[in-house]
């Protein structure tokens, strides 16, 4: 298989998190890859294997500038995604959003190529329907802190469908619900990564609230795939389309669980709740098993073994 031969693909957040993992796959599939990160939260180390790869490079650029190259595929995920990175400068966030779409647009534009969008499930906020299917518009705080992202992703779609309606740019919507796996940053305080640190360092593991809000949590491979498939969808198929596991778990589950497979000694400790904290989310992927003939594969206890065993090594050294 391979899907992306002789493509020069350009990843924006490329060093992060998803776009490390993307990256690779891309080379893979024999595309010419372009990574494009400023490091704000991605990191060499998530893509040192690749530094030697004869098809792959790396740019240190910022997406809220003008980027002139020649490529013929954008994946544009360049945009912190935990909270409490994308609030630390959330001037930056929505400027990340929303310039970083218009210059990728931009650039697309200017070379005809295609272009997705790593959107989010945040654009349905804290949601009055359940699942969530991508005909419901969402239930969003303008004005909280956790709108930066929120109202930047939901501008960037904006773009995006209004690049497509004006200048008929090939265009790719996806709404990723959380994803967990190797290479989540540490400290980003999302919450399988934080569980699974605390249990492995004996720490108390942090539910807020009353921990029976739930979340879904795709394995990142799956994403990944899901990216690729929607990339190579025919024209006409511009999203936004839901990419997610649709297996919906309490925070207290998801503790219990990581406690289990850790073996950790670790007990349960409440802390508040973070404002405009969404009480619940599972995506509705009916369009995308349609469409793509896509589903996630790994289930969450097979995912959070694979996910345990990178941050058991991280915390000894090893990576
Ligand atoms: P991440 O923070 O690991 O990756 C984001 C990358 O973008 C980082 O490498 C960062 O340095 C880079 N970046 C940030 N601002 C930039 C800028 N101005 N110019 C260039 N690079 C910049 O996060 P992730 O989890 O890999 O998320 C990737 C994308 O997927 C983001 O757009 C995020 O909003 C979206 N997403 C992720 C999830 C998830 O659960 N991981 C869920 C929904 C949406
Ligand atoms: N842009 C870019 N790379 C390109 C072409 C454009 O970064 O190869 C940026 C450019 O700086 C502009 C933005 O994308 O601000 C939007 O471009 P577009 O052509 O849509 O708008 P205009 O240039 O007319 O403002
Ligand atoms: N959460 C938690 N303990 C933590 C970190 C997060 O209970 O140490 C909760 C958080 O309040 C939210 C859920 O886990 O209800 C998912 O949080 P995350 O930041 O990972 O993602 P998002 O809220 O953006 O879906």
């Amino acid at each position: 298989m391979s899907r992306f031969s002789g493509k020069r693909v350009l990843v924006t957040g490329g060093a992060g998190f998803l776009g490390s993992h993307l990256c690779e796959h891309l080379l893979i599939e024999g595309a010419d890859v372009l990574c494009v990160d400023n490091f704000f939260t991605g990191n060499k180390r998530n893509i040192l294997a690749l530094l030697d790869h004869p098809f792959f490079e790396l740019l240190r650029h910022d997406v809220t500038f003008p980027l002139y190259v020649e490529v013929d595929e954008i994946f544009n995920l360049a945009c912190p995604a935990s909270p409490i990175h994308y609030q630390f400068d959330p001037v930056q966030t929505t400027k990340t959003s929303v310039h970083g779409a218009i210059n990728m647009l931009g650039l697309a534009k200017r070379v005809r190529a295609k272009i997705m969008q790593a959107s989010t499930s945040e654009v349905y906020g804290d949601p009055q329907v359940h699942p969530q299917r991508e005909d419901y518009w969402g239930h969003v705080n303008p004005i909280g802190p956790r709108s930066c992202y929120d109202e930047g992703k939901r501008c960037a779609e904006t773009l995006f469908f209004d690049y497509h309606r004006q200048h008929r740019l090939r265009i790719k919507v996806a709404r990723i619900f959380n994803t967990y796996g190797p290479r989540m940053h540490p400290n980003d305080g999302r919450v399988v990564s934080n569980f699974v640190v605390q249990a492995l360092r004996g720490d108390p593991i942090t539910v807020y609230g009353d921990g029976t809000q739930t979340r879904s949590f795709c394995y990142v491979d799956d994403m990944v795939e899901g990216f690729l498939r929607l990339m190579c969808s025919g024209d006409d198929f511009l999203g936004p389309v839901n990419l997610g596991n649709p297996g919906e778990f309490t925070m207290l589950e998801l503790a219990s669980k990581v406690v289990e497979l850790t073996g950790s000694r670790s007990s349960i400790v409440f802390a508040p709740l973070p404002t405009d904290d969404p009480r619940q989310r599972q995506p509705d992927i009916g369009l995308a098993r349609e469409r793509l003939d896509w589903q996630p594969t790994v289930v969450l206890d097979e995912g959070l073994r694979r996910t345990i065993d990178y941050f058991d090594q991280v915390l000894s050294g090893e990576k």
